[in-house]
């Protein structure tokens, strides 16, 4: 049998239960998973998030867009107005794909649900894939209602400076930088890296819609090892509408 690069007992935010997280790989950030649940380190972080500063969340009326994984089978059974979507280029925006309405097909730049319709919006890494940034910024601060927030993850690069990897042209989408994919739950190519998030992403997520946002990091303590905190680039943003 493989041995595990890391093991640790604990307790996992995502399944509400105690658990071993275990790693079979260095990368922990995709390897480092709960026994029972499957989450991921980003998956807890987002949850303890969630749990630490919205207790309340299962009341809410929440959007996730493309969600997957433990944080989503959790939310499907626990918050009564949790509603989620993807994004499929050649269906039409906003029509229902699934489950009572709930699933529908949304473009993150131009989503189809009235102003404030949200209490908090989900994102798990997903805003290094957006084409144009700024406008999927702008509609979902108009789809929150106000003191909601926008909850994601995204790698951060602390000594960058936000930078785009693609420019469009004639609508067509050109890479400026080395092309980089990231695994893709209904691509199978994977989603190409557009933007690079650095140490000046609060700034640019306000100056661009008007959130107030707090990046959230997760020291080296007992209590975030306890709860399977730890893995590069592990932080949880939150933008939220005044
Ligand atoms: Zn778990």
């Amino acid at each position: 049998m493989r041995k595990p690069v890391k093991s640790t007992f604990g307790f996992c935010p995502c399944c509400g239960k105690r658990t071993l997280f275990v790693a079979f790989d260095h990368w922990l950030r995709d390897a480092y998973k709960c026994v029972r649940c499957r989450s991921i380190p980003r998956q807890r972080a987002i949850m303890s998030v969630l749990d630490a500063r919205c207790g309340n969340w299962k009341n809410l009326d929440i959007h996730e867009s493309s969600p997957c994984g433990s944080t989503f089978d959790r939310m499907k059974k626990e918050c009564a107005n949790y509603s989620y979507s993807y994004f499929y280029p050649d269906k039409k925006l906003g029509e229902v794909i699934g489950e009572g309405g709930k699933v529908t097909n949304q473009n993150l730049q131009e989503l189809t649900f009235p102003d404030n319709s949200f209490d908090l919006f989900i994102t798990q890494d997903v805003f290094e894939h957006l084409n144009e940034p700024e406008k999927a910024l702008k509609e979902i601060f108009r789809c929150l209602k106000p003191g909601g927030m926008h909850v994601f993850t995204v790698p951060i690069y602390p000594f960058l400076e936000t930078r785009p990897r693609i420019k469009i042209e004639d609508g067509r989408v050109v890479p400026i930088m080395e092309e980089q994919y990231h695994g893709n739950p209904i691509s199978e190519k994977g989603s190409l890296v557009t933007y690079d998030w650095g140490g000046d992403i609060a700034r640019v997520m306000d100056s661009v819609a008007g959130f107030k946002t707090e990046v959230i990091e997760f020291q080296d303590s007992r209590e975030n090892h306890r709860m399977g905190l730890e893995a590069d680039f592990l932080q949880v943003v939150v933008s939220t509408k005044p």
